[in-house]
């Protein structure tokens, strides 16, 4: 890996001391970051460095996944951090920020090689961009990346005028846009799904009858109440990570079946039938949670919630139904739904085959599994399910196990998506044509919401939602599968199998 400078706006915020110090450091540990290397924090609180350091020290200590945290190489680490105060709008900051940067690297014998993390709020992301132009931050001599967590707009209009200010100062090449669902190692291995087995493989060459994506939490708003009653969950969650699932699994599980392996997720969501939002109602279900259990415990009511406004309308469920009209999903409906205080955490895709016998072909126990289950969090699993003929509904289904991780070796999201982007590698990072395309399909759905044509339905939390999601698969024959995986073998969720997929 090339020697670089990870520079890090927002070095005193949260995101940085939970994810991002803990990943540097396991990168460290595994040397996964580059011989020459430093950090500079950026924030307007003056610290010095050695405030810096004894934060970032504290973070490790308390977010780290490692527990014996060793002092020795606790401290080689820490010495790569150097802390730049710095405000946003502020020319000459930048200008200060260049100097160090530059006398770092010359002590280092380095190239300017930077990439700029912009764990920041989105409000400060045209100016900083701006001003890392302006500074010349971003030396013709090295390479340039810019880092960035969503929300990457709030509808289309907002997120083109955003990718048209980033791009005045990156190249699309040089924008890294993070949505971390795209680093869970469940949906990494998505990637990798051609490489399975061809005994296991063949058992999917079979009709899908439907393609389910939830992502369900059982916490209501927590401290983000300002936020997420501006967002709610079609901005929160739908418009990105949903998004993303969708395309993720209509990308690669064609791939493993030998249709197409060469298409782009970008190729998914054009072919995605744009809803009008005169109809969106008929697609889309919207809810809002009352008061209800959780746990065993009553809990409040989203507009009883600190934070939020006691007449608000905003959704904290949505449910969809999509079509994306290419020879190989064509007639196969995708069913996505989101929202919080539910049933159950769970992120997870379920493929339903549709009938077929084909119990030759059988992994185990000489039944044919009608369901490819892809546990995203908090298990990370893929299995395949037999539910029994006869009671789809209330049979127990067997599972056998695909891909089932030794959970500790398995790497948090941000570990793998830093590293990526020290590499250079877009894999698994956000495309811009993907976000214009995202909004594109959910822009009507905004104005439709705007304009009251979808009812804002109630829930209770603890629910699995308003009882119209149900409907929504109902009307096709089909119904969401909410089984916890059961794995075969006395084995519990997590503990490792033997797996199938190629290494
Ligand atoms: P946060 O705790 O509020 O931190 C905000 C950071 O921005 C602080 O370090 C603050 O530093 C800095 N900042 C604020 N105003 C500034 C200014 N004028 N000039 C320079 N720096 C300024 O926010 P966060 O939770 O870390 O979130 C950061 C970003 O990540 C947000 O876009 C958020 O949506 C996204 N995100 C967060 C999470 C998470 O788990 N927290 C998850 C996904 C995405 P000073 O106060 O020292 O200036």
């Amino acid at each position: 890996m090339e020697a670089s400078t990870f520079i890090l706006f927002g070095a005193t915020g949260d995101l940085a001391k939970r994810k991002i110090y803990p990943a540097l450091y396991t990168l460290f540990l595994d040397n996964k970051l580059p011989d020459s290397f430093s950090v500079f924090g950026l924030g307007r609180r003056e610290w010095s460095d050695e405030t810096f350091r004894a934060n970032v020290e504290r973070s490790i200590r308390e977010f780290s996944r490692h527990e014996a945290i060793q002092d020795e190489q606790l401290n080689e680490f820490l010495e790569a951090f150097r802390f730049c105060i710095l405000d946003a709008g502020r020319k000459d900051d930048y200008v200060k920020l260049l100097r160090m940067v530059e006398s770092r690297e010359e002590a280092l014998g380095a190239p300017p090689n930077r990439l700029f993390y912009l764990s920041v709020g989105p409000e400060f992301f045209e100016t900083i961009a701006f001003q890392i132009r302006e500074s010349g931050l971003g030396s013709a001599n090295g390479w340039k990346r810019l880092v960035i967590e969503k929300p990457f707009g709030h509808d289309l209009p907002s997120a083109r005028e955003l990718n048209r200010k980033l791009s005045e100062a990156f190249e699309e090449s040089e924008i890294f846009r993070i949505d971390h669902y795209l680093g869970k190692p469940i949906v990494q291995r998505l990637e990798e799904l051609r490489e399975i087995d061809s005994s296991v493989r063949e058992l999917w060459n079979r009709p899908i009858a439907n393609v389910q994506i939830t992502a369900s939490e059982t916490v209501g708003v927590e401290e983000r109440a300002g936020y997420y009653d501006q967002a709610g969950a079609v901005r929160d969650m739908f418009q990105n990570h949903m998004l993303q699932l969708l395309m993720m699994v209509a990308t690669h599980l064609p791939g493993a079946v030998g249709v197409s392996s060469e298409r782009s997720k970008k190729q998914a969501m054009e072919s995605l039938r744009p809803l009008h939002k005169q109809e969106a109602g008929a697609f889309v279900i919207r809810g809002q949670y009352g008061e209800g259990t959780i746990s065993g415990k009553p809990v409040a009511g989203y507009t009883s919630e600190p934070g939020i406004a006691p007449q608000s309308a905003n959704d904290t469920f949505i449910a969809a139904k999509l079509r994306i009209e290419d020879d190989f999903w064509s007639g196969v409906p995708f069913y996505i739904r989101t929202g919080k205080r539910m049933k159950r955490k769970s992120t997870r895709i379920v493929v339903e085959f549709g009938e077929t016998d084909l119990s030759g072909l059988s992994a185990a126990a000489g039944k044919a599994p009608n369901l490819l289950v892809f546990e995203i969090g908090p298990n990370d699993a893929i299995t395949m399910q037999h539910v029994p003929t006869g009671s789809p509904q209330t049979g127990k289904p067997e599972t056998i196990p695909v891909y089932i991780p030794d959970r500790g070796s398995l790497p948090e999201a941000y570990e793998s998506l830093i590293y990526d982007a020290l590499l250079g590698d877009p894999t698994f990072f956000v495309r811009w044509d993907e976000v214009e395309l995202s909004w594109q399909w959910v822009q009507p759905v905004l104005e439709a919401f705007e304009q009251q044509l979808i009812p804002l339905r109630p829930y209770a939390a603890g629910s699995n939602g308003p009882d119209a999601s149900d409907a929504l698969l109902a009307e096709e024959g089909h119904h969401w599968w909410d089984n916890e995986p059961e794995l075969q073998n006395g084995s519990k969720e997590g503990e490792s199998y033997a797996c199938h997929v190629n290494h």
